[in-house]
């Protein structure tokens, strides 16, 4: 099958590269030329563990390839997809469907028809709809279906995902649009991994549900959390025993400093959106965003006080900025919150990220960049883990602690405990929903 991928991002390459090692003949393109000079020059322009790997080996079996002109993509294919971004809209909340339209009629304008145009992009219910409506007034004889397949790969995990979903959902309105996704994902069907087939509208649905969903989840953990540390109970001991439950999972209950990156935020904002304008208010989801900012607020209140009630002359080390491990992207994560707070308040800021200071640089002026985690926390009145990335997870506290003026740890995601902090030479330690020194 011949596939055209639109948006060479986070999703738009790790798609394209998978299923061209699916078998199909892929051409991915973008728009941004950079991008494109750098995939052709066998380079990923993110940060993802093994897409460089795999795409070359892709590139060099003549499967996958790329381009920034889009009416080439198109020639022939009998699949394109659109994997662009959809970020907030400015001011109201909304999802930003600015490049999905724009796309889709860039599209219309080149294709020659038959054949399916599958949004991949997380977008408000109705919006295929759209997408249709669009192309068809773009060029009114083309023969085409338009298929809605949400993507639920994870940054850092992506080709596992990709590879070995727990479900592929695909939205249609026709049985050629079913067969043709069904053809795409057969290597998949195959070895038993479940397609779900529905209406464009509950696919469109399924996305946002289950981003929401998990939102909630780690906003609920971060609540018990808040509670634990006024009555002395241990948050990592309480997911433990709700997540044993099987009706629970012990999957996303691990108390954080707030959930970023790129979707959960914004996807929470589009879903509350969607329900204001359909006079069915999400007040669950409304409740989620509103408490996850007091999560990160929290936080810079944590580092406050373990900086006696200033920031002002203090030297601070953070070690993680990205908003997870395993990945070098920086949209909405905590880091955005809680750095620009330490340097507005007067603090020295010294970061070391394995991945995250390309990006970083430009997002978080004002900050001292090292490249050791060591380096970083040399003469520090306090340290900050903000990203559990592995080699932060096994760091030589004693060292650390020794090298530091005040040696006092903010262990946001919870890796090590009071009595490890102690009997490395810590002065205090404060995590998330548990007691600090002991
Ligand atoms: P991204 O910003 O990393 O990539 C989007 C790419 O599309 C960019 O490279 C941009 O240059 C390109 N582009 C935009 N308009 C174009 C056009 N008209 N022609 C060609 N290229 C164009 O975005 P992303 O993180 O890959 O997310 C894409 C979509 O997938 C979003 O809707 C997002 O919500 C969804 N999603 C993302 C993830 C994730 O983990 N990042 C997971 C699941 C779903």
């Amino acid at each position: 099958m011949k596939i055209a991928m639109i948006g060479t991002g986070y999703v738009g390459l790790v798609s394209g590269v998978c299923f061209s090692d699916f078998g199909h003949e892929v051409v991915c393109v973008d728009n941004n030329p950079a991008k494109i000079d750098e995939l052709q020059a066998g380079r990923v322009p993110i940060y993802e563990p093994g897409l460089e790997a795999l795409m070359n080996q892709n590139v060099a079996a003549g499967r996958l390839s790329f381009t920034g002109d889009l009416a080439e993509a198109v020639q022939g294919t009998e699949a394109v997809f659109i994997a662009v971004g959809t970020p907030t809209r400015r001011g109201d909340g909304h999802a930003d469907l600015t490049y999905v339209m724009a796309a889709a009629e860039q599209v219309a304008q080149v294709a020659t028809g038959p054949l399916v145009i599958v949004t991949k992009s997380t977008v408000p219910i109705g919006t295929n709809r759209q997408v249709q409506a669009v192309v068809a007034a773009a060029n009114p004889d083309l023969d085409f279906d338009v298929a809605s397949n949400p993507e639920f790969l994870r940054e850092g995990a992506a080709i596992e995902d990709f590879m070995k979903p727990d479900r592929v959902v695909v939205g249609v309105q026709s049985p050629r649009a079913a067969e043709i996704m069904s053809e795409i994902y057969r290597p998949l069907y195959l070895r038993d991994f479940p397609i779900i087939v529905t209406d464009l509208e509950s696919a469109e649905m399924i996305k946002y549900a289950a981003n929401a969903f998990l939102a909630t989840k780690i906003t609920f953990i971060n609540e018990i959390a808040a509670l634990c540390e006024k009555l002395g109970a241990d948050i990592k001991q309480v997911s433990k025993g709700m997540g044993m439950d099987q009706r629970i999972g012990k999957h996303f209950l691990h108390a954080g400093p707030g959930y970023g990156g790129s979707c959960f935020p914004k996807d929470t904002r589009a879903l509350a959106r969607i329900g204001q304008e359909n006079a069915c208010p999400m007040q669950i989801t409304e409740a989620v965003i509103k408490i996850n900012d007091e999560v990160k607020r929290r936080m810079v209140e944590k580092l406050h006080m373990l900086c006696d009630g200033s920031f002002n002359g203090k030297k601070v080390a953070v070690l993680g900025v990205t908003f997870k491990p395993n990945t070098d992207d920086m949209r909405d994560a905590p880091a955005l919150t809680i750095i620009p707070a330490l340097v507005g308040g007067g603090a020295q800021v010294r970061v070391n990220d394995p991945q995250g200071q390309r990006e970083g640089e430009a997002l978080l002026p004002g900050v001292l960049w090292l490249d050791s985690p060591y380096r970083a926390a040399e003469d520090a009145d306090l340290l900050v883990i903000l990203t559990e990335w592995n080699e932060f997870r096994a760091l030589d506290l004693k060292r650390i602690a020794s090298s530091m003026t005040h040696p006092r740890l903010a262990d946001l995601r919870n890796i090590y405990n009071g009595t490890v902090a102690s009997e490395a030479g810590f002065e205090a330690y404060e995590s998330i929903g548990r007691a600090g020194l002991s």
